[in-house]
């Protein structure tokens, strides 16, 4: 395969650009790759810039459930450019997605648009704390809500407590109000919750998509709800993964459990920067301008934004059994995958929800992000490359997830099972 255009471009972008991307992972640091430089896509496939084809298992990390180009959604993207780019004024249109966001996700009264995930987090960790009136917030190691400061903060070492930033910048002032406890570990956020009277919300991604694939066991969540309770704090679920890919109706298709907020992102944009946060009426009506609790976007609800991500919404609604076919999808690609490692002695941990799945290079079931952390990287990394060579295009990362979309099927899958043969027998024999 020659990527001579691709190291070309990426060489160019990295005198102008902090390390030639505009966000971190798509360098491919961890798998020693040169990332592509994509020129087009269509259906489950990208082109890059030496013209070479790839079966894309990434949909721009998330978005594109319908694959690229979906003809319904780029109508109603053209339909909407030609009457205007942007008003900074309502539009029906709004209405119109957060009327369809609400009718689907069960719990919510009111959602608010903004541009992207970590905006969408921001704005409803500051409404817990405003509604709550208390400052401190909880998160679980291993889940990723955006780039936001008080978020960025990993576990400090040792049992479970306030933690430390995970990236310089950000001020320990901030992440001194930031709790960070175990995923799939209820004694750790009770301890949590005791070394701090002063919770405001617990935030968590209930299907962790961002340590690879770590759903929550349904006994955690409810175990979730009621510390929170126990204690007067808010329950954040951030869905901007998770919704409308690991089933229709998110994390309520799995775990019977009231929420207070949630944060929604990727597929409902069709691949546009768009975002929402929702939650209940008396929690929502806090948000300026009705309540005091200020939070703004000059672009927010931007209407192309909007009509891909409500077109795209419309469509995946209508399309009978989406979900159980791309699980379906799901389940014989990682199966296969794993399979043909078994043969050649390679031990893998996989899991699917809905059109999402993962897969860790490990001897022992994933639970929590050091079991993640656990797993064989080295392998990974070199499984990534020879995929990527063979025209496989999956996340750079072991702490990713994969996404299936509508146009791909079983043949689809099939090929890449067949190359992890030959890329498997490459790596223990080769
Ligand atoms: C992607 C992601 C975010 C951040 O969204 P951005 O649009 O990249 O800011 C937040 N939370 C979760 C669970 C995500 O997967």
């Amino acid at each position: 395969m020659d990527i001579i255009n691709s190291i070309d471009a990426f060489n160019e972008a990295k005198s102008v650009i902090p390390g030639g991307v505009n966000s971190p992972v798509r360098a491919f640091g961890s798998v020693n790759g040169n990332p592509r430089m994509i020129k087009s896509a269509y259906k489950c496939y990208l082109i890059d810039e030496d013209n070479n084809e790839y079966i894309d298992f990434i949909q721009s990390w998330g978005p594109l459930i319908l694959g690229h180009r979906d003809a319904d959604v780029i109508d109603a993207i053209k339909y909407t450019l030609e009457k205007g780019v942007s008003y900074g004024a309502p539009t029906i249109l709004e209405t119109e997605l957060a009327k369809e966001i609400i009718s689907i996700y069960d719990g919510i009264d009111k959602i608010r648009l903004v541009n992207s995930g970590t905006e969408a987090t921001m704005s409803a960790l500051r409404l817990a704390r405003a509604f709550s009136k208390k400052d401190d917030i909880i998160k679980f190691d291993g889940c990723y809500h955006g780039h936001n400061d008080s978020l960025l903060v990993s576990a400090g070492s040792g049992c479970a407590t306030f933690g430390s930033p995970s990236s310089p910048g950000v001020p320990s002032d901030f992440s001194k109000h930031t709790l960070v406890a175990r995923y799939n570990d209820l004694d750790s956020l009770e301890s949590c919750f005791k070394a701090s009277n002063n919770v405001a919300c617990v935030i968590i991604e209930p299907i962790a998509g961002n340590m690879g694939l770590v759903p929550a066991n349904v006994e955690f969540i409810k175990g979730v709800r009621k510390l929170c309770d126990k204690y007067e704090a808010l329950l954040v679920f951030d869905e901007v993964m998770s919704g409308f890919r690991a089933a229709l109706e998110g994390a309520n298709h799995y775990y019977n459990t009231e929420i207070d907020l949630v944060t929604f992102g990727k597929v409902i944009g069709g691949g546009f920067p768009l975002a929402a946060f929702g939650g209940r009426d008396d929690i929502m009506n806090m948000l300026s301008p009705l309540g005091n609790v200020y939070q703004a976007g000059t672009l927010s609800g931007n209407p192309i934004a909007v009509a891909a991500g409500y077109s795209t919404l419309l469509k995946i609604k209508n399309i009978k059994n989406i979900y159980e076919n791309l699980e379906n999808l799901a389940i014989r690609l990682t199966n296969g995958i794993k399979n043909k490692a078994n043969n050649f002695g390679f031990n893998m941990q996989t899991c699917v929800r809905g059109s999402m799945f993962g897969f860790f290079f490990n001897n022992n079931e994933v639970k929590n992000f050091d079991d993640a952390k656990n797993s064989d990287t080295g392998l990974f990394a070199k499984f990534h490359q020879k995929m990527l060579q063979r025209g496989v295009y999956f996340a750079p990362s072991t702490f990713e997830s994969g996404f299936i979309c509508t146009p791909m099927n079983e043949e689809t899958i099939d090929k890449v099972i067949n190359d992890s043969e030959i890329v498997f027998d490459e790596i223990r024999n080769g």
